[in-house]
């Protein structure tokens, strides 16, 4: 999957307004695949498994899964993984949690889950101990790989991976939990460590974190619900703090947040739909982060991701979690 960005722009084209473009979202997402030849290919190597995972959901939500060849998306991804469990972005690349969660996250989409343990290779169980070896056990927080920062991203990609293959309890839940505890904001918002301002992006982490560790008691629904809802600006779009532009992939973050905390009513869904819709290139698909601008295939994921969760017709309905 290139990650090559147009060549389109949100807005362009000459549909109607405000209309669900879907074939042409299935086709762009497809000729991403087939652009591999394009000097930005070999430049976004590093991202290659986040970049069939961001394909692929979408044509998942558009009930065109078959739009990419199953088992060449198995082969690249089994092809990625390493002798201590874990992932790395493209074959040869240094294993990580973030390809390491993307890798089981297409897998479970793709119901290949049982396709690691392949000849008796046992990969599941190689990639759940990897991801399990990066948790401190002492603050509960996890790393992004043997050497790294920590990260409340990393916490919830874990938790979510290893929940995907039934071994949770490889890890420490409740000291994750009171990791997140520690990462909350006067406002009701999460930093991405203790201390740190509240983003949307980390918001969303400790909450789905907090809805696998079934502890979404802890969360102040009423001022985490407020915080959230002020990120809807007047054209519809959402930003991910205050006095930031809106931008498609906020659509994702603060409504998959406001959905779990069961607050998606405290902002105009419709005006969040049709922000999202007018970033949609009519004429190539894809969408762009706001209307005007070029089309990648992050901002297709999270705008179809956005357009799911606000129940849009023709998607299925996604998991906020
Ligand atoms: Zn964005």
């Amino acid at each position: 999957m290139s990650l090559v960005s147009g060549p389109g722009r949100g807005g362009g084209g000459a549909g109607t307004l405000e209309e669900l473009c879907i074939d042409k979202h299935v086709a762009y997402i497809q000729s991403l695949n087939k652009r591999s030849d394009e000097l930005e290919y070999a430049y976004t190597e590093h991202l290659r498994m986040n970049g069939v995972y961001w394909g692929l959901t979408p044509l998942h939500l558009m009930n065109r899964a078959e739009a990419l060849p199953r088992d060449e998306t198995i082969e690249f991804v089994l092809s990625c993984q390493h002798e201590n469990g874990g992932f790395g972005a493209a074959p040869l690349h240094d294993a990580h949690m973030l390809y390491t969660v993307s890798a089981i996250q297409i897998l479970a989409t793709l119901d290949a889950l049982d396709e690691l343990d392949r000849s008796g290779s046992g990969g599941k169980q190689r990639a759940a101990s990897f991801i399990a070896s990066l948790q401190d056990r002492e603050t509960g927080v996890f790393k992004g790989d043997e050497w790294g920062e920590t990260d409340t991203r990393f916490l919830y990609g874990a938790l979510n991976a290893l929940s995907l293959l039934g071994e949770l309890k490889l890890v420490d839940v409740d000291k994750a939990v009171s990791y997140i505890q520690q990462c909350v904001n006067l406002d009701g918002a999460y930093g991405v460590r203790p201390g740190a301002e509240s983003h949307a992006g980390q918001v969303l982490t400790c909450v789905a974190a907090l809805a696998i560790a079934g502890r979404l008691d802890l969360i102040d629904r009423s001022r985490l619900g407020t915080w959230l809802s002020e990120r809807q600006l007047e054209d519809g779009g959402l930003n991910g703090r205050p006095e930031k532009l809106e931008d498609v992939c906020y659509s994702w973050w603060v409504a998959a947040s406001l959905a779990i905390i069961e607050r998606l009513d405290w902002i105009d869904k419709g005006k969040l739909q049709s922000f999202i819709l007018r970033c949609q290139d009519y004429d190539h698909g894809g969408l762009s982060d706001r209307p005007g601008n070029v089309v990648d295939v992050f901002h297709t994921h999270f705008g179809l991701a956005g357009l799911s969760l606000l129940g849009h017709p023709g998607l299925k309905e996604i998991d906020p979690v």
